[in-house]
């Protein structure tokens, strides 16, 4: 087991914690990123990203995020392939860093740390998604779409992540449901233009999914029992494969109790900066935007944790120095 030092520490490899890497290793902070079970964040499980400036042609989300680890490693940051189990964020009032945990026992000692932990996929929590995930039941279409070449898929949700799954399995099935509990979307209009254009994908409107259901023969999905939420009529519709794209919650369990977060469970940070309560502990990207929860906005918060860590530590050795002298 080893002991990794930093003077500024990143949990998350996604946007905001790379942006916050390049930034932090230009200013000389030598930053160390411990990665997670996702390197890269989730751009890495979309395709098509059409909305980071800089590229006027499509881009593929994995590939941005090669580019940013590449760049942030040129720069001087130390990417770690590992998952933070525990956190201790009252070192500094003992005197001593912020200190970190591995699942492996490494442990990693910051001076700063920088919180860019991001989100996960939410589950719609009906009986029947656990017990057939991998056997038709899925949260992510460009990792397990290609699965369903020429078969039937539903896809459950209303917003962007919901539209664009719906779009990409048009890529390998013909016959593409998306399913949504109210009669609008909050996919963005450009969006769902596509969507209402595309000869192989309906839309079911006002329905609820109850339970997905099993085939006892093959022990695969066979369909998802659904709900009318005006009527209340209940049936089936018939499907190979379900993806649950109902959005993310933000990955703050590591901070209960240590930092404060709202009521969805983003983490509080003080308005219009990345300050947590804890001088010296930042939050960047979807762990702390409720709302805007873009690849650009997780990045410029990235920046700003980064400039704002920097900040800190000059004003904390400036003021030790004058201590110092004074003495
Ligand atoms: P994330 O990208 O979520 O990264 C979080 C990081 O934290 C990961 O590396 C993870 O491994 C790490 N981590 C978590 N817990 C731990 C731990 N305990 N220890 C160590 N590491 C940990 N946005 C756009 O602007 N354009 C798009 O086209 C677009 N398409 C999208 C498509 C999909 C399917 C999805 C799901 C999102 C899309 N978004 C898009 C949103 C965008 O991906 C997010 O806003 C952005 O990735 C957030 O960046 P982040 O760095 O805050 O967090
Ligand atoms: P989202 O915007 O929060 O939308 C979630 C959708 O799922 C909503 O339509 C919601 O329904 C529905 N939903 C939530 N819980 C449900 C439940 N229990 N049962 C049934 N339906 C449920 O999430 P998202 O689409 O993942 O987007 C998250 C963020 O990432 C957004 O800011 C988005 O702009 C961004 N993003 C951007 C892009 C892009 O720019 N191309 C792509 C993907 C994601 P209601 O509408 O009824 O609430």
């Amino acid at each position: 087991m080893a002991t990794h030092t930093t003077r500024m520490l990143i949990i998350g490899s996604g946007p905001a914690g790379l942006s916050a890497a390049i930034y932090g290793a230009r200013a000389g902070m030598k930053p160390i990123v411990v990665q997670g079970l996702q390197p890269g964040g989730q751009l890495t499980i979309t395709t098509d990203v059409e909305n980071y400036p800089g590229f006027r042609d499509v881009i593929q989300g994995p590939w941005l995020m090669q580019e940013m680890e590449a760049q942030a490693v040129h720069v001087g940051t130390r990417m770690l392939w590992d998952t933070i189990v525990s956190v201790d964020l009252d070192g500094p009032s003992r005197g001593e860093p912020f200190r970190a945990i591995g699942d492996g026992g490494d442990i990693y000692e910051g001076e700063t740390l920088v919180i860019a932990t991001g989100a996960q996929a939410k589950w719609l929590g009906v009986p029947g998604e656990m017990e057939l995930s991998g056997k038709g039941v899925s949260a992510c279409a460009t990792c397990d779409g290609f699965f369903y070449r020429g078969k039937k898929v539903v896809v459950i949700g209303g917003g962007n992540t919901a539209v664009e799954e719906a779009l990409y399995l048009t890529n390998h099935s013909n016959d593409v449901t998306l399913v949504h509990r109210r009669d609008s979307l909050r996919a963005e209009k450009i969006l769902q233009d596509r969507l209402f254009a595309h000869p192989n994908v309906k839309v079911v409107w006002n329905k609820r999914v109850e339970r997905f259901v099993g085939d006892h023969a093959t022990g695969e999905l066979r369909g998802v029992a659904v709900i009318d939420t005006v009527s209340g009529e209940e049936s089936e519709i018939g499907t190979d494969g379900a993806f649950v794209a109902i959005g993310h919650a933000p990955a703050t369990a590591l901070f209960a109790g240590k930092l404060d977060t709202d009521e969805s469970g983003y983490l509080v940070v003080e308005p219009g900066t990345p300050k947590t309560r804890i001088p010296g502990v930042f939050a960047c990207g979807d762990v702390m935007d409720h709302t805007y929860r873009q690849a650009v906005t997780a990045a410029g918060t990235g920046c700003m944790a980064a400039l704002d860590a920097e900040r800190y530590l000059q004003e904390k050795e400036f003021a030790e120095a004058q201590k110092e002298a004074a003495e």
